[in-house]
């Protein structure tokens, strides 16, 4: 016994020094115990940890006990040496147990041990006790320095089962995150569905009503009909391609196509926009090269869309938007200059997230849900691509994608300034 306690200084820093990396909480607390029995020359120890449901101490982790009848028995708070220890959070040492109703004798006959003398001191967190660490007969009395080494194992004890404690937390915490996914995923599938039919139908009659009539006395409020419900079908058919990729089901039309052309097609679809704020739309393509590649050329063209019609909107009055294309040797590189707004430091990481604005929900001038930068995201990725933001508040934006040449080529992976 002696020379453990001459170890004893080392043993707790071992202890200390494995505290951030337990595997087995049972090993290390067993090895606490071993440490506790040993340095005060105790026959024993347990680690009593109060459950706060039943009211009472369970057995965490114990010596010498064998079968399952102890570590199954529960401890009462009164009537108990780890009760006392518990109510008043001071150490309780007994050097005649067989004087003392404090000791919980049930305990003894199910593991048919005598005990003597008892020491137990709370197991202290976050200033509340969470259990009692106990040793057992030592042959003389117990001492103030068995009980000041029995609290800095204690300590420790502590520690480990607040850790247990969190990662228990962790682990309901990204169950919870799973299942609140999975029926966000589900609520999304199941919602657009069940739009996109009377959505259609409101579209379709609507059509077909301005027609019927024909008159410009009412050509305006059909016009916002149609405007209006084309509109949330874009909104719809966005939130389920962000969906389909996520579980999988999207999938790429491949053909060679030039991004040249889809450069010129999306440009000219947004010219009236542009006009309307009087913004320069200009497109620098390589001439005389179409820039093909095998590419689903309509991903490519809404993905263009979505980037160019922020560019338009977070741009104000009189502004420059530029669309450029670029051959590389293993990729093309496309990429949507403008002078506008910008975007703070803090939000550049988050604008490919779903759902995700610069300006709150409730005062933002733009509409829209925050949804196309991510699909974007997911489409350039569905292609091997890349795809990144570069901007400076009150400067502007530059918003680039790279398509390999080759599937299997890997991409550089620093953003380079345009
Ligand atoms: P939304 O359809 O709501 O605009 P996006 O996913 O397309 O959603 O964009 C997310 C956010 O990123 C936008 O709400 C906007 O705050 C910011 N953003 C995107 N493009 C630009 C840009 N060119 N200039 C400034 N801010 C931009």
């Amino acid at each position: 016994m002696i020379p453990a306690r001459i170890n004893l200084p080392v043993r707790i820093l071992e202890l200390m020094r494995n505290l951030s990396s337990i595997n087995e909480l049972e090993l290390y607390l067993h090895s606490i115990l071993s440490v506790a029995a040993e340095s005060t020359n105790s026959a024993s120890a347990s680690l009593l940890e109060y459950d706060e449901v039943t009211k009472d101490f369970y057995f965490k982790s114990m010596l010498w006990f064998q079968g399952d009848q102890v570590r199954s028995a529960h401890v009462p708070v009164q009537g108990s040496v780890a009760g006392a220890v518990f109510l008043y959070n001071k150490p309780v040492a007994i050097d005649d147990v067989s004087k003392d109703n404090r000791h919980y004798k049930k305990i003894d006959e199910l593991a048919g041990f005598v005990t003597k003398s008892i020491l137990g001191v709370p197991v202290v967190y976050n200033e509340k006790t969470v259990a009692v660490l106990e040793v057992f007969n030592k042959k003389e009395k117990y001492t103030e320095e068995d009980i000041f080494i029995v609290e800095v194992l204690a300590s420790l004890a502590g520690a480990a089962l607040h850790n247990e404690t969190l990662e228990k937390k962790i682990q309901a915490t990204q169950e919870e995150a799973r299942e609140l996914e999975q029926l966000k995923n589900e609520f999304i599938a199941i919602a657009s569905h069940e739009l996109r039919t009377p959505l259609g139908l409101i579209l379709g009659h609507a059509t077909f009503l301005k027609e019927l009539i024909n008159s410009p006395d009412y050509e305006e409020q059909i016009d916002t009909i149609i405007r209006n419900a084309t509109r949330l079908k874009e909104i719809i058919e966005n939130l389920t391609r962000v969906d389909n990729y996520e579980t999988g089901s999207a999938l790429l039309h491949s053909t060679k196509a030039s991004v040249s052309r889809i450069i010129e097609d999306v440009a000219i679809s947004f010219n009236d926009m542009a006009k309307k704020k009087n913004i320069t739309l200009k497109t620098e393509t390589p001439p005389g090269q179409d820039l093909l590649v095998d590419i689903d050329g309509t991903k490519i063209a809404i993905v263009l869309s979505n980037i160019l019609k922020n560019a338009i909107a977070f741009t104000n009055e009189n502004g420059l938007v530029i669309m450029r294309a670029e051959q590389h040797p293993d990729y093309i590189k496309v990429s949507v200059q403008d002078n506008g707004i910008g975007i703070p430091a803090k939000d550049i990481n988050h604008i490919f997230d779903r759902f995700y604005q610069v300006e709150s929900h409730l005062t933002r001038k733009h509409g829209g849900m925050g949804l196309g930068l991510s699909v974007s995201k997911v489409m350039i990725e569905m292609h091997g691509g890349r795809i990144w933001a570069e901007s400076e508040e009150g400067t502007g934006s530059v918003f680039s994608f790279l398509l390999p040449v080759r599937k299997t080529q890997p991409l550089p992976q620093t953003p380079f300034k345009s």
